[in-house]
C-alpha cells in the first residue's frame, strides 16, 4: 500500500463532515478576522475623512486639525474590538504597549545594568506585557460586553478631549473635535456590528449598538463613573456649541 493508497483509507474512516472539511479546506479564523477588521477600517477611515474634509472645505478646520481629526476617527473606529482576545486591534496594542514598556524600563536603567541584563530587562519586561498583561486584559472583559456600547464611545470620547487639552494643550475647540471624531469613529463600528449581527444567528440583535452592558452589572458601574469622572476634566463645550448651531458649516 503506498502513501496515496494509505491516505485514502485514513480519509475513509473520518466521518463525512470531518472529510469535507479536509477536502474543501476552510478559510483560516485569522483571515476572516482579517476581513472584518479591514471592513471596519475602510468604513471608518471613508466616514471620518469625508467629515474632516467637510470641516477643512467650511474653514472649520485647519489642514493639520482635518489630518489628525481624520486619523482619529479611523482609530476610533477599531477601538471597540480591543475587548476580543486574539483581535487584531488587541495585539496592536499590547504589542506597542510591550515595546514603549520595555523600552522605557531600559533606558531608566541603562546606566546601572550590563548589557546581557539590559537585553533580559527587555525581553521580560516585553513579554510580561505582551501576553501576561493582555491575558488579565481578556479575563476581566467580555467581546461585545461594555466596550461595545454608547457608554464607551462617550467615555473615549471624553477621554481624548481630555487628554488633547491637558496634555497635547491644544485648545479647547480642537480637543473637542478630537474626541468627537474618536467617538464617530467608534460608533460607526458599533453599527457595522450590528448590522453583521443581524445575519448572523450567534448574536443577537442589540449586541454591539447599546447604551451600555446591563447583563456586567459591576463593569458597568465603572464605566458610567469612569465617564462622568472623566467629563469632569473636560474643557468647556462654549466654542463647539457655537460652531456647531452656526448655520454655515455643512
Ligand atoms: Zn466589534
Amino acid at each position: 500500500m503506498d502513501v496515496g493508497d494509505r491516505l485514502a483509507v485514513g480519509l475513509w474512516t473520518l466521518t463525512p463532515s470531518t472529510q469535507v472539511r479536509i477536502l474543501v479546506p476552510q478559510p483560516h479564523r485569522l483571515f476572516k478576522s482579517m476581513a472584518k477588521f479591514n471592513t471596519h477600517l475602510t468604513v471608518a477611515t471613508s466616514v471620518s475623512a469625508t467629515l474632516a474634509i467637510g470641516l477643512f472645505l467650511s474653514d472649520s478646520a485647519s489642514a493639520k486639525a482635518a489630518f489628525l481629526y481624520w486619523l482619529l476617527g479611523t482609530l476610533g473606529g477599531i477601538m471597540p474590538d480591543i475587548d476580543a482576545p486574539q483581535s487584531i486591534p488587541t495585539r496592536l496594542l499590547f504589542t506597542s504597549l510591550g515595546i514603549l514598556f520595555a523600552s522605557f524600563l531600559v533606558i531608566t536603567e541603562f546606566k546601572q545594568l550590563s548589557w546581557l541584563a539590559l537585553g533580559c530587562l527587555w525581553i521580560i519586561s516585553y513579554l510580561t506585557v505582551r501576553y501576561g498583561l493582555s491575558k488579565l486584559f481578556n479575563k476581566l472583559t467580555v467581546h461585545r460586553g461594555n466596550f461595545h456600547s454608547i457608554l464607551a464611545a462617550l467615555l473615549f470620547c471624553f477621554l481624548t478631549t481630555a487628554t488633547s487639552y491637558h496634555v497635547l494643550e491644544i485648545g479647547e475647540l480642537l480637543a473637542w473635535f478630537a474626541g468627537l471624531f474618536v467617538m464617530v469613529g467608534y460608533i460607526v463600528h458599533l453599527l457595522l456590528d450590528e448590522l453583521y449581527s443581524v445575519g448572523n444567528a450567534k448574536l443577537s440583535f442589540g449586541s454591539a449598538l447599546k447604551i451600555a452592558s446591563f447583563r456586567h452589572k459591576i463593569s458597568t458601574v465603572l464605566l458610567v463613573l469612569a465617564t462622568l469622572g472623566v467629563f469632569l476634566l473636560t474643557p468647556s463645550t462654549e466654542q463647539l456649541v457655537k460652531i456647531l448651531s452656526h448655520h454655515h458649516i455643512f
